[in-house]
């Protein structure tokens, strides 16, 4: 394979690689310091049910479990990303194996598309969006006549 020298331009130099992993492992840090906060003031249903009604408590727990998923979920997108490094790729396009560029990883360290890809990706992702939405709405309106049936 041949490897052009407009390719080898825009792989990342050590130091850059460096700055990033840094970076990185400071966001997975705040990452840690965040979820530990927010565990300390959690709010507990059995000891505060009279006080609240259910439907909010409700809601501030599926809000807490929202906020943990992506909080997980980011924290496995750091340590992806740390792993790429360790095995030379970090800065490699996942899906079409091209540079994915600094600037690009210095806004998104996490990101393993380059722009390129990850635009076909955003689009892929809100014609699932919709579809889902359309599946979610069927469901909505059949609970909803077979609540009237009754
Ligand atoms: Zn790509």
């Amino acid at each position: 394979m041949v490897i052009s020298s407009d390719y080898e331009e825009k792989r990342l130099t050590s130091s850059q690689i460096e700055t990033l992993r840094q970076v990185l492992i400071q966001k997975k840090r705040d990452l840690n310091f965040k979820s530990r906060y927010s565990e300390e003031f959690h709010i507990d249903i059995n000891e505060r049910s009279d006080e609240i009604d259910f439907a909010n408590a409700d809601a501030v727990n599926s809000e807490q479990i929202r906020f943990r998923n992506r909080e997980t979920f980011f924290e496995k997108k750091i340590d992806e990303a740390l792993l790429r490094i360790e095995n030379n790729e970090y800065d490699l396009c996942e899906e079409c194996n091209g540079p994915i560029g600094y600037l690009r990883l210095q806004a998104r360290p996490t990101a393993n598309l380059c722009i390129v890809c990850k635009e076909d990706a955003e689009r892929d992702e809100v014609n699932t969006y919709f579809s889902k939405n359309n599946r979610h709405r069927g469901k909505m309106l059949s609970y909803l006549s077979s609540d009237l049936r009754d």
